[in-house]
């Protein structure tokens, strides 16, 4: 049993290297293979022949010549298999079905009722999973896994949400069900997190090993990347960076502390300032926008405000701006990363935002390379984090297992 444990496994090790390989640096032949990846000519080619038995890589003819026959190439097969990603926000549940790539060949988006439950929850999470194999009808075995980005505390090894803040709800038990019911794979990750790993695979990662994404929404959250791995930290904490502390005479916070990030520059955050300030006397297009009911106001009139000229949402999503910058630095003074990813809700009001995030960070850098870490706006835009949870797919697919 136990010898032929490890002679599956080392199968496996292999097959997930030349998988990857061929994903990286395909087209690429055979001979190519088994030189880069120093395992024996017969070696890859019996592992070639199961990987093309299973449709997961393709023959390709362009191999270019050096002289003599033209080399068969290999590629990945990427529309042959399908990946579901699910995206549980505070407010809605978005579902995508992508092919290997990552392109997108169905989404859909609902509300979540509030209040819910968590039984009422796993049923709109399993009606959503049906309706993508309804719409595409595809074999039920072409879908490779299911993966899921949830908001909130989750424990990853079991697939369950620990603690969903905006949804009130406590240990669901995400994986466990929806395996149950549709007997495919699920991985299920917080969603700033399955957010970074989205970049990495399908955004501004680039091949960078230390990347930080921010998802700047209700809540903010951070996704950190290290040596080209997700950062869970002891207990999942890691990148809880809304509840990192930036003025201790600040506004009272969700979590009982004062001035967390979060109560200066989330989404609530900048709409709350507008309506006080507009409460106060300052003028702003935002008071006609909403006919005077000041708690319509949202992050998105405040970007239309801005852009159409409104010095007073001009002035409050700079303001959030210089408030992350803040956050960002205290980032970049703990964990040095290459680059700094901006998405989430809040984001898309990036040009009123991004140039103070910047100059806080040229202030208070510590170093030049400090003071210019790179700040980007995520281009991925609402479906970055269901695009994220099918990378939770891939990355268990084509990664390189570490462990003997
Ligand atoms: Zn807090």
């Amino acid at each position: 049993m136990q010898v032929k444990g490890s002679f599956q496994l080392m199968k496996s090790l292999n097959r997930s290297v030349i998988l990857n390989k061929i994903r990286t640096d395909g087209p690429i032949s055979r001979a190519e293979l088994a030189k880069s990846t120093k395992l024996t000519p017969p070696t890859v080619s019996s592992i070639v022949k199961e990987l093309l038995e299973t449709g997961m890589i393709m023959e390709s003819s362009q191999g270019a010549s050096k002289g003599g026959r033209k080399p068969t190439m290999l590629v990945i097969n990427a529309s042959n298999f399908y990946i579901i990603g699910l995206d549980v926000g505070p407010t809605l549940l978005k579902s995508v079905l992508t092919d290997l790539n990552g392109t997108l060949v169905h989404q859909h988006e609902i509300p979540i009722p509030l209040p819910t439950s968590n039984q009422e929850l796993l049923e709109l999470m399993r009606d959503a999973v049906q309706n993508l194999l309804d719409t595409e009808e595809k074999e039920q075995d072409k879908i490779i896994g299911i993966g899921v980005g949830m908001h909130g505390v989750v424990d990853v090894q079991e697939g369950v949400s620990l603690f969903a803040p905006n949804l009130q709800l406590r240990d669901v038990p995400i994986k466990s069900y929806l395996e149950e019911v549709f007997h495919i794979h699920v991985v299920v990750e917080n969603d700033a997190r399955a957010m970074a790993l989205g970049e990495l695979w399908f955004g501004h990662g680039n091949g960078a090993n230390n990347i930080v994404t921010v998802n700047l929404g209700r809540g903010i959250g951070a996704g950190i990347i290290i040596n080209g791995e997700l950062f869970h930290g002891e207990n999942s904490i890691a990148g809880e960076i809304g509840h990192m502390t930036i003025d201790i005479r600040g506004p009272k916070c969700s979590c009982g502390n004062y001035g967390c990030l979060q109560t200066l520059a989330s989404g609530p955050a900048i709409s709350e300032r507008a309506a006080k300030e507009i409460a106060i006397g300052k003028q702003s297009l935002l008071q006609e926008m909403v006919d005077d009911n000041l708690e319509e106001i949202g992050g998105r009139l405040i970007h239309e405000a801005a852009k159409k000229g409104d010095q007073l949402s001009i002035d409050i999503l700079s303001e959030a701006g210089m408030f992350l910058g803040i956050g960002l630095t205290n980032l970049i003074h703990t964990l040095n990363p290459t680059r700094i990813i901006i998405g989430g809700g809040v984001s898309q009001a990036g040009e009123f935002i991004l140039d103070s995030i910047k100059t806080a960070i040229q202030k208070r850098g510590l170093t030049n390379s400090a003071k210019n870490t790179e700040v980007l706006l995520s281009e991925l835009g609402a479906h970055a984090t269901a695009l994220g949870a099918v990378s939770l797919i891939l990355v268990e697919m084509f990664s390189v297992a570490k462990t003997e």
